[in-house]
């Protein structure tokens, strides 16, 4: 699964995936993003290509430093945490600046993610290993606005918005016609399926969204299927029980389809029909 698969804005995906390909990502990244799952998905996925064993096709998915980075089970791969406090205070930051010094535990080198606000006391203390890096050590720093960073510490880093500032939030109306649809792909009959996609063509707007949150459903009964999660909604669950591995992707690339055509102003009839027919054949 590559970046541009797990992210809407697909220019950053590209240029992620790129990076990852050739051992180019940064030492330091900064994630700016509001969604916390999202963050966790990203930053595994680049604690992966950094771990990653194999000599291409990086991050492979398959080799065991992979697997673990992105079942978030790596022991080199470390979440600060703030200590009960509000933010990453200067005690965990030097605590980490020492601890990534020592040899890894069994991955070519460390990674340290820092998902919590930082006070800038310190943010100015990350700042000096930002500026000489020791070996084989991945940052990764998530925030929910990068102004909120100090700049010099955005200057020492590779700065990636998962998300664009226009993203539309997803309507209740169009999360409903996506769930309805996700239930229907895996029934055998093709009634509800025919009903529920009858529900986008009522504005191109809630097309876009509709698509973007079943793209969203796909990816996690997808990844059920990669780490074998408990829990989750029924209709997930139901979507990566029934369905193999291939006809989920092949949906996800239905799905992306089918947004091209709606932004390309396709009839949303005739786009509807289209999307249903297609899920119906990539089942197969
Ligand atoms: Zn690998």
């Amino acid at each position: 699964m590559s970046f541009s698969e797990i992210l809407n804005n697909r220019e950053v995906g590209k240029q992620l995936d790129i990076l990852a390909q050739n051992r180019r990502i940064p030492h330091a990244v900064v994630l700016e993003c509001r969604d916390s799952k999202l963050i966790n998905k990203v930053s595994a996925r680049i604690a992966a290509a950094f771990l990653c064993e194999s000599e291409s096709d990086i991050p492979c998915g398959r080799c065991k430093a992979c697997n673990k980075a992105l079942r978030g089970i790596h022991p080199d791969v470390k979440t600060l945490s703030t200590g009960g406090k509000q933010s990453v205070g200067v005690g965990e930051i030097r605590e980490m600046i020492s601890d990534c010094y020592i040899t890894a535990n069994e991955g070519i080198g460390k990674v340290y993610c820092i998902f919590d606000k930082m006070t800038t006391e310190a943010q100015n203390a990350l700042l000096k290993v930002l500026e000489e890096p020791p070996q084989r050590v991945q940052f990764i720093i998530a925030t929910e606005k990068s102004t909120l960073l100090l700049k010099t510490v955005l200057s020492r880093a590779g700065l990636f918005k998962l998300t664009s500032d226009n993203d539309d939030k997803i309507s209740a109306e169009a999360f409903d016609i996506a769930v309805e649809i996700a239930k229907a792909i895996p029934e055998s009959v093709e009634l509800p399926l025919i009903a529920a996609t009858s529900g986008l063509t009522k504005s191109r707007d809630l097309m876009k969204q509709t698509l973007d949150q079943l793209s969203e459903f796909l990816m996690e009964a997808l990844e059920r299927k990669y780490l074998g999660e408990s829990g989750g909604e029924d209709y997930i669950i139901r979507l990566s029980n029934v369905l193999k591995r291939n006809s989920i992707i092949k949906i996800m690339d239905v799905i992306n389809k089918a947004r091209e055509s709606n932004e390309h102003n396709c009839n949303l009839n005739v786009l509807s029909t289209w999307i249903c027919a297609n899920i119906r054949e990539s089942k197969h």
